[in-house]
């Protein structure tokens, strides 16, 4: 008999991710069994990312999902872990493609239901509400959602049960022991499921890079509550908008020195008015609206808002430029931002923490005072989970390039020896063993332009961030049956600097004029001659080339 027996695809499970890994946003997994031509598909997650400034006009890049929404026949399911944006955000987008029912926990169906209220979609998307902790049944896939702690109420680890064997996907999680909201991280039916024996665990990566363990809600509470007692002033505090446990704790702080809470920015009062649905906030008594903010004396006063992250058109950008039409602070006033500067943002956050300094007003971030503490696990997290769950393999999700290797190696030395780190766009086999590529499938992003979306490679914002370097210049040229000019030629340019333009129209006009009449019959050959004529002339002057439209007329 052959040793070495040919892998039987029909007992195979296979991981597709189609964003997740590689980078922090936009997750998507796929996770797949049986063969390979008559797969039974689960998604976990659909969300996105946030365009970047080599980006512009692009607010929402998405996964590119067309391999999967190609096999739709064969997708049972898309379950979400959470409410944030980068495992929900897409779901608007893509389900058109998809068509699947949607399973979520109630806080997440609640935000879902808005967004999909938004897009013309709530009648259509079968959204089947799972609590947590709760066992069902998608397909052939033995799902159940496991409480952990995470920065937005019902964070979940889901346990995926196939007769080809039992992945437990961590979803965002942290250990939090003294959680401000919910009943906390199940341990002990995580370490049950440990116990009885985990094929891989595709586990969060993202602060693997950081040593020990991260600080709990209730020790940031503590914190705001001290800042809140002393202040003198105004208070309002910035966090992210989707943070429930955050604003219960700014809350608190606000009633116990008699604050009256006023909240500023969509978002947030849609997370709040989500989270009361569900019963989270109950008693955290009214709010009021920007409107009354004026009207309260400064120490009597709290403003929630959102725009920890520079956001521009957010309230706090706002209030810091001394925009807002309802809020105004003062010198001696304070903002708290409760919060992380993500990756990429820094410069947008600082232009705030400037302006609100330019108007004396104080400010307090996480490099002063414990006012933010992440909702990913540390080293010290990730140790205690390996041990409750101890699975065969692990294979590192939801992080860079570089985290993802740093859990690798991390699971490594806590004496998990199988690793493997996929790219999104590989297909992984998690069972059996060993985790390994074995194949690949399209992947890629697709950007959201406007109402439209696109994909990203070859999509118009490439040609935008040209634009934003060079210009444009556009010319039209008519032309009569003798092959002349009908007319001048006409030349029209966009952000080129002043005064070009003539020198640009004369080199276009030699270019015609010494053009020999049989080229000038061919649109195409005329076109590429004025348009090199005119880049040359730009570069010789202005050492740049701009971007040349031609408009042939024939009269
Ligand atoms: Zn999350
Ligand atoms: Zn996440």
């Amino acid at each position: 008999m052959n040793a070495k027996k040919k892998f039987d695809h029909k007992n195979d499970l296979v991981l597709l991710a189609l964003g997740g890994i590689g980078e922090i946003g936009m997750n998507c997994y796929c996770y797949g069994v049986g063969a390979a031509d008559d797969r039974e598909w689960l998604m976990v997650d659909l969300g996105v990312k946030f365009g970047e400034a080599s980006e512009p006009g692009i607010d929402v890049v998405l996964p590119d999902v067309s391999f999967i929404a190609g096999d739709r026949r064969n997708l049972s399911g898309l379950v979400l872990t959470h409410a944030h944006e980068d495992h929900i955000g897409a779901v608007a987008w893509l389900w058109p493609q998809l068509r699947c029912p949607v399973y979520c926990t109630p806080f997440a169906a609640e935000i879902l239901k808005l967004k999909l209220k938004e897009a013309g979609l709530d009648e259509e998307v079968p959204v089947r509400i799972q609590a947590v902790g709760s066992r069902f049944k998608v397909g052939s896939f033995e799902l159940e959602f496991i409480a952990v702690t995470h920065s937005i109420p019902e964070p979940t680890a889901l346990l995926i049960e196939t007769k080809q064997g039992r992945i437990l996907h961590s979803g965002d999680w942290k250990i939090d022991r003294k959680p401000v909201l919910g009943a906390g991280m199940d341990e002990k039916r995580l370490r049950e499921i440990g116990d009885q024996g985990v094929d891989v665990l595709v586990c969060d990566s993202t602060n693997v890079l950081r040593e020990g363990h991260s600080p709990s809600e209730s020790d940031v509470a503590t914190t705001i509550m001290k800042i809140v007692r002393e202040a003198k002033g105004r208070v309002a505090v910035t966090t992210f908008a989707s943070h429930v446990d955050r604003i219960s704790s700014a809350v608190k702080a606000a009633r116990a020195t008699g604050r009256e809470v006023v909240v500023a920015g969509r978002a947030m009062r849609n997370t709040i008015e989500a989270a009361r649905t569900c019963g989270y906030l109950r008693d955290a008594g009214e709010f009021l609206d920007e409107e009354e903010f004026g009207y309260l004396p400064p120490d009597k006063i709290m403003l929630l808002c959102t725009g920890s992250q520079g956001e521009p058109r957010a309230a706090i950008a706002r209030i810091a430029e001394d925009q807002h039409p309802h809020v105004a602070l003062e010198p001696g006033d304070l903002v708290i931002f409760s919060s992380r500067t993500i990756p990429g943002n820094e410069k947008e956050v600082s232009a705030v923490h400037n302006n609100l300094a330019k108007l004396d007003i104080d400010i307090i971030t996480s490099d002063d005072a414990l006012v933010h503490t992440s909702g990913h696990p540390r080293q010290g997290e990730l140790r205690l989970f390996y041990e409750w769950l101890r699975p065969r393999a692990l294979v590192p999700m939801h992080g860079e390039p570089r985290h993802l290797r740093a859990q690798a190696e991390f699971a490594k030395r806590c004496g998990i020896a199988e690793t493997l780190i996929p790219l999104d766009g590989h297909l992984a086999r998690l069972c059996p063993a060993p985790v390994q590529n074995v194949d690949e499938a399209p992947s890629g992003r697709l950007h959201v332009d406007g109402k439209l979306i696109v994909p990203a490679a070859d999509g118009p914002a490439k040609q935008r961030r040209k634009l934003s370097y060079v210009g444009i210049v556009f010319v039209s040229v008519a032309i009569d049956a003798k092959l002349q000019l009908a007319d001048d030629l006409q030349l029209i340019a966009d952000g080129l600097p002043a005064g070009l333009e003539d020198d640009l129209l004369d080199a276009a006009d030699e270019a015609f004029a010494s053009m020999p009449k049989p080229r000038r019959k061919d649109d195409e050959q005329l076109a590429e001659t004025l348009r090199n004529s005119i880049r040359r002339a730009a570069d010789r002057i202005w050492g740049k080339k701009p971007i040349v439209k031609v408009a042939v007329v024939r009269v």
